[in-house]
């Protein structure tokens, strides 16, 4: 075992363990599985808040599966992908590039790993686009008595196995659906002004489309359309930037994916990051509210209205779209959805309040907010906003009945965990 003290990637979260444990192979985790009395996976450790975390009054055990040998395995025939449960997205994009195939859409960031997204509803943008979870066909599951359980797309509560929140077993491994590889041509647009957005038409002008505003006026400050080649460019609303943009002001633009409709790779155009440099400002805490798409139009009124809090102490919002999915527990469950997303300063003590008033801003909008992200608002009213909770406790009390993968993020969630 690492025996530091861990923390996440932003540093705003140390860890309740005394360090991680990092197991060389499956026998190895099994046993540490079977002999610990709590027990967390960390993935790559992007979340903003508790939610991988043990807790310390249970002699908690964290875990990471980035030792265990066997990541990606590529059936070209099948048109699937068998990814470890430590596994990144960077490392499987170059895999499935270099096999000729793709996923349908990437987060923001390639450095995050696989099981970490899909179990916390992770996305990216396009009014087309589902969260990355619905590329999941099947889930093989340690459990807590350390049997190997595999969960496939048909299967009774499949839906309920992929956003899991953690909280069902070790995942140890996702198939996922892939595509022909494709290549995107990434367009930078500036200055598009809030009076006047047909916001149904600016999010679908394209395979994926971001709008970035730093809420200093009443506009989008950059949007980021990426097409797949060969979909012509068709944005009549807003100038194309002349020279390389980050969407974090102060941030080197050489940081980002290539821009000004230079066609390549899809994994190297849909995240706005590049693998080798560190994403967003990496000085920061993040936090996000998907929203039924049609509150669009009015979940940007409500918050311009406090647009000079919101500025105060914030590096950059963005906003995108998602389509509907039937993940339980994902934040776009049921819903085409909008989805704000907001990257504050990295001081906890001046944000909290401003992220207490978006939510009290978008109380009456069914705001969901980001599972690996920073919110206030109360768990048992955030927990109310997912139809079928109920249906995912009783599924983890079935593959967990002592609660061993649970933790105080998820109890305060669902109170049975
Ligand atoms: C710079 C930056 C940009 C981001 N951009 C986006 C974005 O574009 N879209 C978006 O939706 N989110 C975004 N996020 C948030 C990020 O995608 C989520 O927080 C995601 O969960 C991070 O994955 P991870 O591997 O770091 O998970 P972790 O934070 O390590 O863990 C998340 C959860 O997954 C569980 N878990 C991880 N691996 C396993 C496993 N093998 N078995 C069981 N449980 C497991 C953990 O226990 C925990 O509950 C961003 C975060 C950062 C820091």
């Amino acid at each position: 075992m690492n025996d530091t003290a861990p923390t996440n990637w932003a540093r705003n979260i140390t860890f309740s363990a005394p360090g991680v444990h990092r197991p060389a192979s499956r026998d190895e985790l099994r046993a540490l599985v079977v002999k610990s009395p709590h027990i967390r996976v960390l993935g790559s450790g992007h979340s903003f808040n508790r939610i991988a975390d043990v807790d310390a009054d249970r002699d908690g055990v964290l875990v990471s599966l980035a030792g265990l040998p066997g990541g990606i395995e590529v059936d070209t025939g099948a048109r699937t992908v068998r990814v470890g449960g430590g596994v990144r997205y960077a490392e499987l994009a170059a895999e499935l590039h270099a096999h000729g195939l793709a996923l349908p859409n990437m987060a923001s960031l390639p450095h995050i790993s696989v099981a970490g997204s899909v179990a916390t509803g992770t996305h990216g943008s396009g009014v087309r686009n589902r969260s990355l979870a619905e590329a999941v066909r099947a889930v093989e599951l340690l459990t807590a008595e350390g049997e190997v359980v595999t969960i496939a797309r048909g299967d009774e509560g499949f839906e309920g196995a992929v956003v899991s929140l953690g909280a069902l077993g070790v995942v140890l491994s996702l198939t996922l659906d892939v595509e022909p590889t494709y290549e995107v041509a990434q367009h930078v647009f500036r200055e598009l002004p809030f009076q006047g957005l047909d916001f149904a038409a600016v999010s679908s002008a394209a395979y994926s489309v971001s709008l970035f505003t730093k809420w200093r006026g009443p506009h989008f400050d950059q949007v980021w359309v990426k097409r797949r080649v060969p979909e012509p460019v068709d944005f009549p609303w807003a100038e194309p930037a002349v020279d390389k943009q980050h969407p974090v002001p102060g941030m080197p633009a050489v940081h980002c994916t290539e821009q000004f409709g230079v066609p390549g790779p899809w994994h190297e155009r849909l995240p706005h990051f590049r693998a080798e440099f560190t994403p967003s400002s990496g000085d920061e805490l993040q936090s996000e509210y998907l929203l039924p798409r049609e509150h669009a139009v009015a979940a940007l009124g409500a918050l311009d209205a406090v647009r000079d809090r919101i500025a105060s102490v914030l590096q950059v919002c963005e906003v995108r779209t998602v389509a509907a999915d039937a993940q339980w527990l994902s934040p776009a469950y049921g819903r085409d959805t909008v989805a704000l997303h907001f990257t504050w300063v990295a001081d906890a003590g001046r944000v909290l309040p401003v992220v207490s008033l978006v939510e009290d801003r978008l109380r009456d909008l069914d705001a969901r907010p980001h599972w690996g992200k920073v919110f206030t608002a109360a768990p048992d009213r955030v927990i109310t906003r997912y139809p079928r909770a109920d249906d995912f406790a009783a599924l983890a009390g079935r593959l967990d009945p002592a609660g061993k993968f649970s933790n105080t993020f998820v109890r305060a969630l669902l109170p049975s965990r």
